[in-house]
């Protein structure tokens, strides 16, 4: 009997078009919303997002691009850009999903550095287009998603084609999408993801204790689609075929509007994002809408925000990750002792960013050798790392690889694992402030600060010490019109961080800097008090 060396098992290739005729054989009706930027509303659904999509992917092949080619879009939520998710991996191609928040210089940089044959971009997005158009070299077609007196439109554009097409046949682990990170340091790199690591990622993401998709569910995400691959939500809900609601604004009047006419379940998004939303409510009377579950990441989420969803009845999943983790690495659901948690102590753990999803391993190691693996107690703290099927291995156009030879990812960020596995991140390794050969976190120094109910925005950055090396220093924003003292505020962080962790001094600032993804800018600001000195 000869050995047999495989399994008998099929062997499909994981790409991304199996998601999207799944969703269109099993979901076909379910519905996809889009509220437009001129306000008005579209319905469509899994099987047309389809049909489109084949079209899309003819009509790309008639402008002559090639497998493997990227086609960019800059673009806020809706139906059209759903379809180009699929459109654009369907013929093999890369979208490159742009953020049009990104300053001038980095909107060039990356466009050429993708080499982006095709850009796709909401009429919104215009003046950024005429402004461009010059300094992007790569781009041969401009094509507007918006209908009217933009032209060609995608619409009119798919339209030539009838849709009589097989999707393209390719390697599963050929690329299908590309991101570029924030680039908080240098230019933005390249993350371009794979037919495979993007499957694996979506399966990954319908755990119950990920996004907790069924079918019945109804998805409103607000994490943008250019944002980190919109963590995912376009494939896991095709695979669960959950109704989505688009929004192009992101204004919570017409988000929270959305909510209740379409009886929305989830929602995921930034922080800010439900922050505002919290507003609106408030000056408004409003109840907040009654939503199952409540996906936040992308900063931490802070207490008081968790407490508000869960009294509402709202499960929050607080996630972690970034661009180069594809970018799920952890999320926060009910652990197995859930029901045995007070609700202050339910509150704490989700404060903290959650355990990791199967498929991806997660370590903490020493900050100082990079290598030395540190336990997990819930006390130690150390530089977190990552590694499985959907995590970097190498940027766009990379020369060598950006993990060490185990696989293992600088995330960059520093954290504590507890012994049930739950992530909690404490700092970035270039932030963190090493005081007397001891670590402080700048980050727990500033959700300490900005608790009191005077403070707008902190930051807490490492200044250099003559005896201790670093010691920190906040810089505070106060609301509009308080007058609170850099006294007041010393003694509200008292009695809530150690003594030595204290900051040498408090600066008040008329604002602090932040990068095009609305993240703090510790190197901006840094930069801006290069001559700063600390006495003693
Ligand atoms: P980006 O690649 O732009 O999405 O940024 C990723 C970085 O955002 C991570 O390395 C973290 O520093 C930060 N981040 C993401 N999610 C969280 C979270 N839940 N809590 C705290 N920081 C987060």
């Amino acid at each position: 009997m000869p050995t047999q060396t495989l399994g008998a098992m099929q062997g499909q290739s994981m790409r991304i078009t199996h998601v999207i005729d799944h969703a269109a054989r099993e979901a076909s009706g379910r519905e996809i919303v889009t509220h437009w930027a001129d306000g008005s509303e579209t319905r469509t659904d899994w099987a047309g997002i389809r049909r489109d999509a084949l079209k899309m992917a003819q009509a790309l092949e008639a402008l002559g691009i090639k497998p493997g080619e990227r086609v960019a879009s800059l673009a806020m939520n809706h139906s059209r850009h759903l379809v180009s998710w699929y459109g654009v991996a369907g013929m093999g191609g890369v979208l490159h999903t742009v953020n049009p928040r990104l300053f001038e210089d980095q909107l060039e940089y990356i466009v050429n550095h993708a080499e982006d044959r095709v850009l796709l971009y909401d009429a919104a997005f215009q003046p950024i287009v005429d402004k461009m158009k010059d300094r992007w070299t790569s781009v041969d077609h401009y094509i507007c998603f918006d209908s009217g007196d933009h032209s060609p439109s995608f619409e009119e554009w798919i339209g030539e084609q009838d849709g009589h097409y097989d999707w393209y046949q390719g390697d599963e682990r050929d690329p299908c999408m590309i991101c570029y990170t924030s680039g908080t340091t240098g230019n933005p790199k390249g993350v371009q993801y794979e037919h495979r690591s993007t499957m694996m990622h979506a399966v990954a993401g319908l755990q119950p204790s990920a996004f907790n998709f069924s079918s019945g569910s109804v998805m409103l995400p607000v994490v943008p689609m250019f944002h980190a691959a919109s963590w995912g939500l376009p494939y896991a809900g095709g695979m669960a075929g959950v109704k989505f609601v688009f929004s192009a604004v992101n204004d919570p009047a017409v988000l929270h509007d959305l909510m209740i006419r379409e009886g929305v379940t989830d929602s995921a998004g930034v922080p800010t994002v439900w922050l505002a939303h919290f507003q609106y409510c408030d000056r408004e009377g409003l109840d907040l809408p009654p939503l199952k579950a409540a996906t936040i990441g992308g900063s931490a989420c802070p207490r008081f925000m968790i407490e508000r969803l869960m009294k509402n009845g709202t499960r929050v999943q607080h996630a972690w990750g970034m661009t180069e983790t594809s970018p799920i690495g952890t999320v926060g659901g009910p652990t197995w002792d859930w029901d045995q948690l007070t609700f202050e102590e339910k509150v704490d753990k989700t404060a903290m960013q959650g355990r990791p999803i199967f498929g991806v391993e997660l370590r903490i190691v020493d900050l100082e050798d990079m290598t030395t693996e540190l336990a997990r107690d819930g006390k130690t703290s150390g530089a977190l790392q990552i590694r499985g099927p959907w995590i970097i291995r190498r940027y766009f156009k990379g020369e060598t690889d950006a993990t060490n030879s185990e696989g293992w990812f600088d995330t960059g960020d520093v954290g504590i694992i507890h012994p049930d596995g739950t992530l909690q991140l404490t700092d970035r390794t270039k932030d963190v402030i090493k005081s007397g050969g001891e670590w402080i976190s700048s980050v727990e120094l500033e959700n300490a600060a900005v608790g009191h109910a005077e403070v707008a925005e902190a930051a807490c950055v490492g200044m250099y010490h003559s005896k201790w090396d670093e010691r920190p220093v906040l810089f505070v924003v106060r609301n509009e019109g308080s007058k609170v003292t850099a006294d007041d505020i010393m003694d509200h962080l008292k009695p809530l961080i150690a003594k030595w962790w204290l900051p040498d001094a408090i600066e008040f600032v008329d604002d602090i800097p932040h990068t095009a993804t609305g993240k703090i800018s510790k190197k901006d600001l840094r930069e801006r008090f290069s001559d700063y000195k600390l006495e003693g």
